[in-house]
């Protein structure tokens, strides 16, 4: 017994002169790794204007079918986006939602991203449907073009300068030899290449 007290003493005292590895939260918060998804954010452009087309691409994306969106076309009058609509609705589901991030990679435009927001407890259900004013940037403070990156660029390097991997529509070698029937449009069509690469095309008798 007393040697088990001597054992654990002597574990206390070879801690003492450590630093502790908790943190008074919330006092004080841990730094996030870089790919740490959390709230969404919807962004601006520099000009106040709100990113978001209305394209639904986050929405079709989502596995979870947390996002709603109700479209509405822009007019002179009022031009939102610089696109032809804008989102009128935007609300998240964020008791549907499991961070995949994959919304913010079908957003073509960097409208919406995933940041480092972790605090999300609420006490109604109803309160956890994020609406768009809840989202959405307050104007005039739009996040700079460089800081528009959620966790994308830590999930994914960029792409390599010289891809591995042949573009023939950028060698010029696409010959025609290799043209999909379906993507033409003509699903019973055979495509076959001569000696002098002219496509010399088939059709296939039923
Ligand atoms: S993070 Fe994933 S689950 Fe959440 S809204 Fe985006 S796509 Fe849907
Ligand atoms: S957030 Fe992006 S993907 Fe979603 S509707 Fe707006 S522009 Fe389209």
């Amino acid at each position: 017994m007393a040697s088990d007290i001597i054992k654990g003493l002597r574990t206390t005292l070879k801690e003492l002169g450590n630093k502790p590895t908790t943190v008074s939260y919330p006092e004080e918060h841990r730094a996030q790794a870089a790919r740490y998804r959390g709230r969404h954010v919807l962004h601006r452009y520099e000009n106040d204007m709100e990113r978001c087309v209305g394209c639904f691409l986050c929405a079709g994306a989502c596995p979870a079918d947390a996002i709603y969106i109700e479209a509405e076309q822009n007019t002179e009058e009022q031009q939102v986006s610089p696109g032809e609509r804008y989102a009128r609705v935007f609300d998240v589901n964020m008791l549907r939602c499991i961070f995949c991030g994959y919304c913010q990679q079908a957003c073509p435009t960097g409208a919406i991203t995933l940041e480092k927001e972790f605090e999300l407890a609420d006490y109604r259900a109803e309160d956890f449907i994020y609406h768009k004013a809840d989202l959405l940037e307050p104007a005039g403070s739009p996040s700079p073009d460089n800081a528009i990156t959620g966790s994308n660029t830590a999930w994914q390097p960029p792409a390599p300068a010289d891809p591995p991997l042949p573009i023939p529509s950028r060698q010029g070698a696409f010959d025609g030899s290799e043209a999909s029937a379906a993507a033409v449009g003509q699903a019973a069509l055979a495509v076959k290449p001569n000696a002098d690469s002219e496509p010399v095309h088939e059709s296939v008798e039923e």
